[in-house]
């Protein structure tokens, strides 16, 4: 196992992906309400839909009772693209103006979805069909034999449908496959009566797959999630079609499908929460970070020294540094510093604090060190700078500390700066450390 990746998966990786997770389940759970909030409302709009093919071909029967007859004989007749098939000399219902505006009423509901739109007479003289299809004209050659109306009408109970008053005068049937083409449709029946007789019935095929087209459109303008799988679904509420027996029509939504579509939002905001996290811990970094040396700035850490009461402390300044910059230019002067520092963080450890207290003047905090350890300390650090030459100089620090268990930062600082002194007093490149009993002392 590559161990560099887990670890590299670990401390960067790690909390963005949990992140997503968590954006994940919020967006998910959001989108899921909001699809449940809406699952009524598409409901209806379905159940509206079908109401108003109803109600067009409700007002399509107050046409036919009222249109005048011409007198045709055996024959297939095709006035204005609607055909009539006549199985005998009768006088027939001039319908195809109607029957097409019926058709265009119905095409702003069901766009795409009209299949058949049939008119059988009582008695079956004719009928009337847009579009009449081959299968149709087979089946309704001996039209009055056959007797497709009183056949029709006794399969889906319409006989009573003229006296019920409340109830429905129009029927929706279960979805079927219609012989001869094959067609998956759903009919919507209504039977027109004169005196009680039925005169006619009409009959409009929707195709199947309406109901999922509206769905999609429904999708699509709202941005919901919508299916009508019967079985299956996370949540669904039938939707109530009015005049049918057919097996309900459900709509509802599946999680895994939310979830699904809620990846890429999750994921958009997760990379947007993650750089203004960034770019906040970036911001936060120049308001504390002194940028030539890495060390705190002190405006920044100051006010967190004077709540203290126990201070391991050192204070650090650049022997001569005014020469440097005098000899060499201000430019050279912040290279060693630059440098200085550098060698300064190498030998301490990410827990303690580095403050750029002045120009060339660091303090060092120290949590928890014994007096002699941090001794050694400020020994190691004037020790690693001096080792070496910094572009091509000597340069050399003067280290003052104070090991105090109990004393405000005002005592601690003002030991640490008389410990600078002593170090500067007795030639520079050295340490002097003050602690509790210096103060008593003092
Ligand atoms: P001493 O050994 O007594 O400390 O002598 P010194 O010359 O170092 O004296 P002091 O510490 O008082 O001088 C600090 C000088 O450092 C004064 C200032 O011009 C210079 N200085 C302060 N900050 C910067 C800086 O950021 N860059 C540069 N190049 N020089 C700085
Ligand atoms: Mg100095
Ligand atoms: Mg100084």
């Amino acid at each position: 196992m590559n161990s560099r990746f887990f670890h590299a998966f670990n401390h960067q990786l790690k909390p963005v992906f949990k992140l997503f997770l968590v954006t994940l389940v919020i967006v998910t759970s959001l989108y899921a309400t909001y699809n449940t909030l809406m699952i009524k409302r598409l409901s209806k709009s379905i159940a509206g839909d079908f109401e108003q093919i109803y109600s067009i071909g409700r007002r399509f029967a107050q046409y036919y009772n009222n249109t005048n007859t011409t007198y045709l004989t055996k024959g297939t007749y095709t006035p204005n693209g609607v055909s009539v098939v006549v199985s005998q000399d009768t006088d027939v219902k001039i319908l195809s103006t109607g029957i097409n505006k019926m058709r265009s009423q119905l095409e702003t509901i069901a766009k795409g979805y009209i299949w058949t739109i049939a008119i059988f007479e009582h008695p079956s003289n004719y009928g009337h069909f847009l579009p009449l299809r081959k299968t149709y004209e087979e089946r309704y050659k001996d039209y009055q034999a056959d007797d497709v109306m009183n056949r029709i009408v006794k399969l889906e109970g319409l006989e009573n449908t003229f006296n019920q008053f409340y109830g429905c005068d129009i029927k929706l049937s279960e979805p079927y496959s219609e012989p001869g083409s094959s067609q998956m449709v759903r009919t919507v029946y209504y039977p027109v009566y004169n005196q009680k007789e039925i005169d006619a019935l009409l009959a409009i095929d929707i195709k199947e797959g309406f109901i999922d087209a509206k769905i999609a459109l429904f999708n699509d303008e709202f941005w919901t999630s919508m299916d009508s799988f019967a079985h299956g679904m996370t949540f669904r509420v039938p939707v109530n079609i009015s005049c049918t027996d057919a097996s309900p029509v459900y709509v509802g939504f599946k999680i895994s499908t939310i979830a699904v579509r809620s990846l890429l939002p999750a994921l958009l905001i997760t990379l947007l929460v993650h750089l203004l996290m960034v770019l906040a811990r970036r911001n936060q970094l120049r308001v504390c970070q002194d940028k030539m040396t890495g060390f705190y700035r002190r405006d920044f850490y100051e006010p967190r020294l004077t709540k203290l009461h126990t201070f391991s402390m050192l204070i650090i300044d650049i022997d001569f540094f005014k020469s440097i910059n005098d000899t060499l230019g201000h430019q050279k002067g912040d290279d060693v510093i630059a440098e200085v520092t550098k060698r300064i963080a190498s030998q301490v450890r990410g827990s303690d604090i580095a403050v750029r207290w002045g120009g060339e003047e660091f303090l060092l905090l120290f949590t928890d060190m014994e007096a002699n350890v941090l001794s050694d300390k400020a020994e190691a650090i004037r020790d690693h700078v001096a080792k070496k030459p910094i572009a091509g100089l000597n340069v050399t620090i003067s280290i003052g500390g104070v090991h105090l268990a109990e004393g405000s930062f005002a005592d601690a600082y003002r030991m640490a700066d008389d410990s600078l002194y002593k170090s500067k007093q007795n030639g520079r490149n050295q340490v002097t450390i003050l602690t509790n009993k210096d103060k008593a002392m003092s």
